[in-house]
This record gives structure tokens, sequence and C-alpha cells, in this order.
């Protein structure tokens, strides 16, 4: 038998990393037996997941195993002393789940995108003294996020705790769903007392860059992960291409650089910092190589068209523009001036 773990104490004091993890969806009894009973022999692992109403972008999909599941999600949480919590989008469910003695609740991207249904949780919710995981709504929308918060708070709920599972982008490549690690940085920043777990199931959806992503998100001082896993994830019936197996999730894990908490140090804060630098870089890049591509076609056309490469009063007044940009947002002029002379000149270098 498993230690205990106390899910509130861990909000209260978020100090070691929180691992969430189980299927997608809890599929059949067999099915969710045996991922639970893997997933419970790991230590690492502190509270098992499992979605029991699915929200489908296309009816006619699985919609989930509905209230049966939480009968075996109880049974194997008693069985294995590991916690429980599932999905639910309407009071209905929440009713069900906390009927089932879930131990706590998730609300999916879908629903915090939406303040009637998050005013209708909460209302659900008033008086329950239950933790609440909320994840981050479908679109890059901070206001909407801390909103969600805000109307679980107001209903006297205490322990909260955020999800970032990416946004939806049509840049979100090689993601299903675009990080945005600025969105959650900026979350802590404005409520420090949140824990933030980083759902890297829904950011990667395949397995190919979870291992990565997992990391990143631990240098940047994530609290937690939540990870899909499934004992035979090609058969899964929702998310089949992101799900792993509990043996490759601990081969994961033991592989993972975990950094030591980010209790009062200035390390803490330094990291953070550079690990924002890190992002701004690589969309730094990302930004160049889109221009460049641009910049090629427009060579294409310029060839096509016999017209000359270097068209000067278009390159006058977009350094000029640039410069007057850059002053309003405090950079050096001599900088913008220097970066994008050195652009331009890629720019005409591509284009002959
Ligand atoms: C899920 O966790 O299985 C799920 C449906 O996630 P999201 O709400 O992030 O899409
Ligand atoms: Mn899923």
């Amino acid at each position: 038998m498993r230690d205990s773990f106390d899910i509130k104490k861990w909000i209260e004091n978020p100090d070691e990393l929180l691992l969430i993890a189980g299927p997608c969806s809890v599929e059949s009894k067999e099915q969710f037996f045996d991922v639970a009973t893997k997933l419970s022999e790991l230590q690492e692992v502190k509270i098992l997941r499992g979605g029991i109403w699915k929200p489908r972008t296309r009816p006619n999909g699985f919609e989930g195993i509905g209230e049966e599941g939480l009968k075996w999600m109880r049974e194997i949480s008693d069985e294995t002393n590991l916690p429980f919590m599932t999905e639910v989008a309407t009071p209905e469910h929440a009713e069900l789940a906390l009927k089932y003695g879930v131990d706590a609740l998730w609300i999916g991207a879908r629903t915090t995108a939406n303040p009637f249904s998050m005013q209708q949780l909460a209302d659900a919710l008033q008086g329950v003294d239950i933790p609440v995981f909320v994840k981050n709504p479908i679109a890059p929308d901070l206001k909407l996020w801390i909103g969600a918060f805000e109307r679980l708070a107001s209903s006297g709920l205490t322990h909260l705790v955020a999800i970032h599972r990416g946004f939806q982008d049509t840049n979100a490549a090689p993601y299903r769903n675009n990080p945005r690690w600025e969105i959650p940085i900026e979350l802590h920043r404005k409520n420090p007392n949140i824990p933030i777990i980083t759902d890297i199931s829904h950011i990667c959806g395949c397995r190919e860059i979870l291992k990565s992503t997992a990391q990143k998100a631990l240098d940047l001082a994530t609290n937690g992960l939540m990870i899909e896993s499934h004992c035979e994830p090609e058969m899964a019936l929702t998310d089949a291409d992101q799900q792993i197996t509990p043996d490759d999730l601990k081969s994961m894990i033991d592989n993972l650089v975990i950094h030591k908490t980010k209790s009062n140090n200035a390390d803490f804060l330094l990291q953070e910092l550079r690990s924002q630098i890190d992002n701004i870089d690589e969309e730094l890049l990302q930004l160049l190589a889109r221009r460049s591509d641009i910049s090629s076609k427009i060579g294409v056309i310029k060839k096509e068209n016999n017209l000359a490469v270097l068209q000067l009063d278009r390159w006058n007044s977009i350094l000029s523009n640039h410069i007057e940009k850059g002053k309003l947002l405090g950079l050096n002029e001599a900088l913008v001036k220097e970066i994008f002379e050195a652009i331009h000149k890629d720019s005409i270098d591509r284009q002959l």
C-alpha cells in the first residue's frame, strides 16, 4: 500500500513535483484497472486521472463511460490508496463525481473558455471543500483563465491549481497546442499562490516530444506534470497519439532533471528569467525563419517580373519606421538599426 498523499497540503506548499497520470478516458473496467494498478506502483505518481465525460470536437466519437466509470475509479483508488481526479463540465458531473468521493476535480479547456459554464460550476461547488484544477482556456486569454479562478474563489473554494495545456493556434507545430509559456508565467506572477501543473500530453499531442517538453516545463519551474498514460496507447479510444505506457512514463521520469524547489532563493528567480530569455530567443529564431521564407517568395516574384532586388524607397521607410517604433518601446536606436541592417542584408543576399 502506498503512503497517503494529501492534495490540499500540497497545494498549500507545493514544494515537491506533483505527478498526475492516468488515461485520457476511462474506457472499461479492465483497461482502467490495468493502467491504474501499474501507475500505483510508481511512487512518483501522486494522483490518478481519468476522463469520465469526454468533450469531443464532433459527436459520435467515444463520449465517455459515464457514472459507471466513477465506481471503478473509487474502487481502484481504495485498493491502491492513490487519490483520483476527473474532469467535470456541468453541475451534474460535479454532483456525481462528489458522490463517489473524488479527491479533486479538474475543469477542461473548453469549459474554462465559457463563463456561463464556469459560473454554473462555481455555483454548484459553493461551500464544497474540494481541490479544483483549472485548465487554461482554449484561446490564449489570460483574463478568462483568471476569471475562472475568481468565480471559484467567490464560491469559497480555497484549494485551486492551474493546469497549463497549451493554446489552440494554427502555428502550433510541432505542438498540438502552442505552449505560449509566457502565459502561465504571467499567471504565476499575478497569482503566486496558485500552483501550476503542465499537461504535457495535451501540449504535445504526440509521444516524441513529451520528454523534451516535460524538461522545459521543469526548467521553467513548473509545480507538476499531468501525463496521459494507457497500457495500449495505440488502442486508446481518445488521444491515442499522445498517451504512453506506464513503463515509458517511468523511464521518462527517471531521465528528467528535476531542479531543486523554488523556495525563497535568487536561483529560482534567475532560472525563471533565463528560461524566459531562452523562450524569447527561440521565438525570435522562428520569426526570423518565417521572415526569410517570405523574403524568398518576394525574390521569386521580383525575378519573374524583372524587378530590381533592392527597392531603396521601401527599405528607407522600413528602417526609419522600425527605429521610431523601437524608440517607443524603449529600444536603443543603434541596436535596432544594426539588427535590421543585418536582416536586410541577408534578405538581399537570398533574393540575389
Ligand atoms: C483531457 O484532459 O483529456 C482533456 C479533454 O483535456 P483538455 O480540456 O485540456 O482538452
Ligand atoms: Mn486527452
